[in-house]
């Protein structure tokens, strides 16, 4: 698989042509896993992983296409956890597939995210959209379990929320009454099912969560505690000040560095790749672990 061999440290200001974080009609995307590699492989990317929320059922499709267009493809997902009442996501980094822990693990996944879109739809039903689950359905366009896109294109449908923004402030976003987070495993559970199925444990966009620094320094250390490897130093685009400050965090634990865009759909700010350069640092980049030597890392 190795395209071309990635270098064995990060230095500034450079892209790596890798994408470690995005999103396929597999969960909130809107291309499938095909024509997402096919755009990949457009925009010269060497390396990537497919990492839907709580599923893996795009990488069949995903591999195949990659196989094809010469791309590296990780098999991942990102999965919803909570920890300390933060709803916290980390990226699954899966070299060997679905295997061991994590297929019982996703399983339980798929049923908390049946559960709780029943009370989100209840909760939304509230607040004045009647028929929240069939028409969040509508929306998502397949059978996948839902999730909170899905509500929100329903709020912005039917005139509750003015758009997509609006929706998440006042109805979806973090603290809003839709943000139903009491089905999602403790972070470490979810760590346990990653590194005992052979992946690499990724703490998602860190810097989203609205923590303080100290508090996301204790996120990371019961990260490690449960067996957790790596963070996105890199999620789209961050303030380069923030991200060096992050980039200290990671050193202080011998954590890995991943990067991502966290892809969603054509149009956006982000595509495939594209995100915020990486600053000088001696966190190794993620592809140097040793479970994902495959990948043909360091050159
Ligand atoms: P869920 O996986 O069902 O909890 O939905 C989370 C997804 O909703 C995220 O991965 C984003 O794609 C989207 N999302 C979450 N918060 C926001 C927000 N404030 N604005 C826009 N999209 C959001
Ligand atoms: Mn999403
Ligand atoms: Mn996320
Ligand atoms: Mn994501």
């Amino acid at each position: 698989m190795p395209i071309t061999a990635l270098p064995a440290t990060l230095a500034a200001d450079q892209h790596y042509g890798v994408d470690f974080h995005m999103h396929s009609t597999a969960s909130d995307g809107a291309l499938s896993p095909a024509a997402l590699v096919a755009l990949c492989a457009e925009r010269g990317l060497s390396h990537i992983a497919l990492t839907d929320h709580d599923t893996m059922a795009g990488v069949d499709e995903a591999e195949k296409a990659a196989r094809e267009a010469g791309v590296g493809l990780l098999p991942g997902c990102e999965i919803s956890t909570r920890w300390q009442g933060v709803g916290i996501h980390v990226v699954a980094l899966m070299p060997n597939g679905l295997q061991g822990p994590l297929v019982e693990g996703l399983a339980q996944q798929r049923q908390a995210r049946i559960e709780r879109a029943l009370v989100i739809a209840k909760r939304l039903e509230k607040m004045g959209l009647p028929d929240a689950l069939a028409k969040a359905r509508a929306h998502a366009g397949s059978e996948r379990p839902l999730g909170r896109p899905d509500f929100a294109r329903a709020l912005v449908a039917e005139g509750v929320a003015k758009d997509w923004a609006d929706a998440f402030k006042r109805y979806l976003g973090s603290g809003k009454k839709g943000d139903v987070k009491a089905q999602w495993p403790e972070v470490g559970q979810a760590v346990e099912w990653i590194v005992g199925s052979g992946g690499v444990a990724v703490i998602a966009h860190p810097l989203r969560y609205q923590l303080t620094r100290r508090k996301r320094g204790l996120l990371m250390d019961a990260f490690c505690e449960a067996g957790g490897q790596a963070v996105e130093l890199v999620n789209g685009q961050q303030n380069p000040d923030a991200t060096r400050d992050l980039a200290r965090q990671l050193v202080e634990r011998d954590l890995y560095a991943s990067l991502g865009s966290d892809f969603h759909f054509p149009g956006s700010h982000a595509a495939p790749g594209s995100m915020s350069v990486v600053p000088r640092t001696a966190a190794p980049p993620v592809w140097c672990h040793p479970r994902l030597s495959a990948l043909g890392a360091v050159g």
